[in-house]
């Protein structure tokens, strides 16, 4: 599986913002097909800073914050709907049930989920995976894709990044 996995190295802002825009212009390309994107990471990882240069590149001009207490925040943009999820307080996952989790992962729209781990087996299952790691100073995305469309996906990715 080496070849559904991507890794970069980004140590600056500037490289996290080049990875999340170009993702989001490959993503933006796969529609109206939907995707799902866990985000992996320890708090201050930088999956909330990802998820934003990744809403703001698909046309949202405003602030992304981190969804932590309402658990999902949606995006109304031009042509696509992307639903940023935070389920790090999420006390038990049956709570996703009740919140009609299930209509948010339809057609046309993008999901990103952070703590994914939380909403256990009501989450639907991950196209691309993201984790982020940092080591002193050095910070490495690494995607991998579940899916032969997050395949497709992170194929188009690796072209756009030159690598
Ligand atoms: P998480 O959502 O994983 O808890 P955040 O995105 O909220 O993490 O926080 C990451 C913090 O690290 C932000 O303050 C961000 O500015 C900072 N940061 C510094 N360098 C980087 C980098 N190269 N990539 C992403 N974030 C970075
Ligand atoms: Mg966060």
């Amino acid at each position: 599986m080496s070849d559904h996995t991507l890794i970069y190295d980004t140590p600056e802002l500037e490289e996290t913002q080049s990875v999340a825009v170009k993702l989001a212009q490959v993503c933006e390309k796969a529609l109206p097909a939907g995707i799902v994107i866990y985000l992996k990471g320890d708090l201050g990882a930088g999956k909330t800073t990802f998820s934003r240069y990744f809403i703001q590149q698909l046309g949202h001009q405003g602030k992304v914050k981190s969804p932590t207490y309402t658990l999902v925040e949606p995006y109304e943009l031009d042509g696509v709907t992307v639903f940023h999820f935070d389920l790090y307080r999420l006390a038990d996952p049956e709570e996703l049930e009740f919140m009609g989790i299930r209509d948010y992962f339809a057609e046309s729209t993008i999901c990103l989920v952070e703590w994914p781990q939380k909403g256990a087996e009501y989450l639907a299952a991950a196209d691309l995976v993201i984790s982020i790691n940092v080591h002193d100073n050095s910070r490495k995305i690494m995607i991998a894709a579940k899916t032969p469309k997050g395949a497709g996906v992170l194929t188009q990715l690796s072209t756009s990044m030159g690598t």
